[in-house]
């Protein structure tokens, strides 16, 4: 499979008190064409600042990236300008968040919104760019697509908002869409209509898409591979029925511990104890000692290295590592 994104030992860090706090540590992962991959963890893990670096959006915070890189389409996007980046954004790739109220302007009305990117990057006269937005609200199954255009957001229910955001992405066929948390905000009926939407434009227009989600159910869905991140790390990564199957890295195990099997009695759902560790204050060792049942005393001495197995899949755990014996006491 074709190669589309490549992050490479990336590392963000922000500034607090102006201090440099490192929030992604080296994320490495690769995303194919056509493929769906899944960034999962619990939140505080970085996912949503591993895909803000990607579109680096970082505007009016202290984030930047400060080593690694990105290849999308075989060009480090870590050394573009801001000028270029302007240029893939929004025509190459395209980004969808929780809430659709943050990212749609208020006072203006959805066919403005819509129609500005779409004039810019397609090159569209207003007549074609308007009939471009009204097929695509269609193809996102908006009834009375035309009406819509005249309307100002908060005139719309939160599903209809999502659609229409997802059909703002879509506006110009990006190759990327990447999804942070697209239904957490949405009922139960409407997240399961809005991801088989998602699903069904996937496949037609062959798009590559990082799903970003703390929801396995969602992953389980929506993704060919899953990478599982924890503390600005990436923990563990591989196909995702490799990872329902056999999860490796504990912190994994606990993941899908805690979510509900469909016909289970439990008294109380195995969620993992603890919290996620404060970026400027991590322990020493594994990141997640504090919080793992499997915890041996290297863990909490030496971090672990990523061990491969086959089928394309990654671990870091000190539980394969055949040295982790060295150093207990
Ligand atoms: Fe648990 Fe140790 Fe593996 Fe970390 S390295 S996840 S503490 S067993
Ligand atoms: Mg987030």
């Amino acid at each position: 499979m074709e190669n589309l994104l490549q992050v490479n030992q990336l590392q963000t860090e922000f500034k607090k008190d102006d201090q440099p706090i490192k929030i992604l540590h080296g994320i490495d992962f690769q995303l194919n064409k056509g493929e769906v991959l899944g960034l999962v963890g619990e939140s505080g893990c970085g996912k949503s600042i591993t895909s803000l670096s990607i579109m680096r959006l970082f505007r009016g915070t202290s984030g930047k990236i400060s080593g690694g890189s990105i290849y999308f389409n075989g060009e480090d996007l870590t050394t573009l300008s801001e000028e270029s980046m302007r240029k893939i954004r929004g025509k190459q790739m395209a980004m969808i968040f929780q809430e659709p109220m943050t990212s749609l302007n208020p006072v203006m009305k959805i066919g403005e919104q819509m129609m500005e990117p779409i004039r810019l990057h397609l090159s569209l006269k207003k007549k074609e760019a308007k009939s471009h937005a009204i097929s695509i609200l269609e193809k996102v199954g908006i009834p009375r697509a035309e009406e819509i255009l005249n309307e100002f957001p908060h005139q719309l229910s939160g599903g209809m908002r999502q659609r229409v955001m997802i059909a703002m992405a879509m506006s110009c066929n990006p190759k990327l869409l990447i999804a942070d948390e697209p239904t957490t905000a949405l009922d139960v009926t409407i997240q399961a209509q809005i991801l088989s939407l998602m699903k069904k434009l996937q496949e037609e227009e062959k798009m590559s898409v990082l799903l970003i989600t703390h929801d396995l159910g969602v992953v389980a869905e929506m993704c060919d591979r899953v990478v599982v991140m924890y503390a600005g790390r990436v923990v563990e990564e591989a196909s995702v029925i490799d990872l329902f199957e056999d999860p490796k890295h504990p912190y994994t195990k606990g993941l899908i511990g805690s979510v509900p099997k469909i016909g289970e009695k439990r008294e109380k759902l195995d969620s993992i104890s603890g919290n996620v560790p404060d970026p400027s204050n991590m322990p020493m060792g594994c990141k997640f000692a504090p919080r793992c049942k499997e915890a041996m005393p290297i863990c909490f001495e030496e971090e672990p290295d990523t061990v491969s197995f086959e089928n394309n899949r990654s671990c870091s755990c000190w539980l394969f590592h055949e040295e982790r014996g060295e150093m207990s006491v």
